[in-house]
């Protein structure tokens, strides 16, 4: 049991997930990581039960506000299958074999991650609660998905914070290849779920390739930080003229070449160049290099608001660049997906950088992250990419 601060119950009673280890005051019955504990108000009023990360300072994160429900193997496939139930009744299910299946704390189990890759899944754990229940939730998901098989990439960063050691490899069913083949509205990619990055592919940007797709025809594009080419490949399918896509890891280009192959349009007609985008857009700026559309799909530069000071530098850099290196009439499609950094702070980042090239730009619409990524509106933290596509006048 957590007995919580006077008025620390507040947050929970606007249903948010998370109790910080500073509003804990007192832990009784000695529960270890994982362990399922009840939260009582300092009134001693049962509001909710969660997992208890002792590591963490995000002490507890809830599995129910209803403190009768039990947290048992059922629990967990109910939650599974609530997830997957929304999952089938997006318009994407239709056009893509590739989608987030459940989204942490949105889909009400915080800290899970599982992508599907065609057959496969990806699953992360990335809290004390879910590696508590790892095996019947691996279990829901086998049985639930019918996927031939389970890959385990519990080897993000915030895995620390919790006390846990990475774990990785397959925990379900087995696939030689581990690069697996997934068709996106028509376009062919492939993910590499043991050595990619994240989960393997990029899904929350899958509406928004498209959306590049549509804008690209006859146009000369830009698409830096590549990764494994998704904007690139969906701007030629769109008929861009030319395309130079920047990256900086090896790896992830060479995934982009194959995956350049793998679709039936002209090769010829892009450019991928390994570098460090920040050097190479300068290089590009120096000698007098001009686009039509150009993607800004970079890393999260601030994790938290903590790191937003030098994560704002970094966008209005690339920012700025971009802006010089576009004709009047073209497209800047710029993106973020740091948590730290919210909606208005980007849009006056980009702001900055506009001002500071010279560029009469305007917003004409407002990037998300896709519908498998949904937001939980009591969990705000949900929603961490956001993108802007902005014409220069
Ligand atoms: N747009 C991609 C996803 C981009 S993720 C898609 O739709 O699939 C961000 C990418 O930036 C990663 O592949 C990472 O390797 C790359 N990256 C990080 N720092 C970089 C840098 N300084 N220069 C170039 N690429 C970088």
């Amino acid at each position: 049991m957590i007995q919580l601060k006077p008025g620390r119950e507040k947050s929970l009673r606007r249903r948010h997930p998370w109790i910080f280890s500073g509003a804990v005051e007192r832990v009784s019955g000695q529960p270890k990581a994982g362990d399922t504990v009840e939260l009582r108000s300092a009134a001693g009023q049962v509001t909710a039960r969660a997992a208890y990360s002792p590591a963490s300072q995000i002490r507890a994160r809830v599995w129910t506000f209803d403190p009768a429900e039990e947290v048992d193997a059922a629990f967990f496939r109910h939650r599974v299958m609530r997830a997957l139930a929304l999952r089938e009744s997006l318009p994407a299910a239709k056009h893509s074999n590739a989608l987030r299946l459940i989204h942490a704390e949105s889909d009400g189990l915080p800290g899970l991650v599982v992508d599907r890759y065609a057959d496969v899944l990806v699953a992360q754990f990335l809290a004390a609660g879910v590696e508590r229940w790892r095996d019947p939730i691996l279990d829901a998901l086998a049985e639930l998905t019918g996927c031939e098989a389970i890959y385990e990439r519990s080897d993000a960063e915030t895995r620390k914070l919790e006390g846990l050691e990475p774990r990785t490899g397959f925990v379900r069913g087995n696939r030689a290849a581990a690069r697996c083949p997934i068709i996106e509205y028509g376009l062919n990619f492939k993910v590499d779920v043991e050595r990619g990055q994240k989960t393997g592919f990029f899904l929350d940007q899958r509406e928004n390739r498209q959306r590049v797709r549509a804008l690209a025809a006859g146009r000369e594009v830009l698409d830096a930080f590549c990764y494994t080419g998704g904007f690139a490949i969906s701007a030629l399918a769109g008929g861009a003229k030319r395309v130079v896509a920047i990256e900086s890891s090896a790896p992830s280009l060479e995934v982009a070449r194959e995956n350049l192959a793998a679709n039936a349009v002209d090769a010829a007609k892009v450019e991928f160049v390994q570098a460090d985008a920040f050097a190479h857009l300068r290089a590009l700026r120096d000698r007098g290099a001009q686009f039509d559309l150009a993607v800004l799909d970079p890393p999260k530069f601030a994790p938290t608001a903590a790191q937003a000071k030098n994560a704002a530098r970094a966008y209005k850099d690339i920012n700025l660049l971009a802006f010089k290196l576009l004709r009047p009439g073209g497209l800047l499609a710029t993106f973020s997906c740091s948590g730290g950094v919210d909606a208005a702070l980007f849009q006056s980042i980009v702001a900055g950088a506009a001002l500071d090239a010279g560029a009469d730009a305007k917003i004409i619409e407002r990037f998300s992250a896709a519908a498998d990524h949904p937001v939980a509106l009591e969990f705000p933290e949900g929603e961490y990419l956001k993108g802007l596509l902005v014409l220069r006048a």
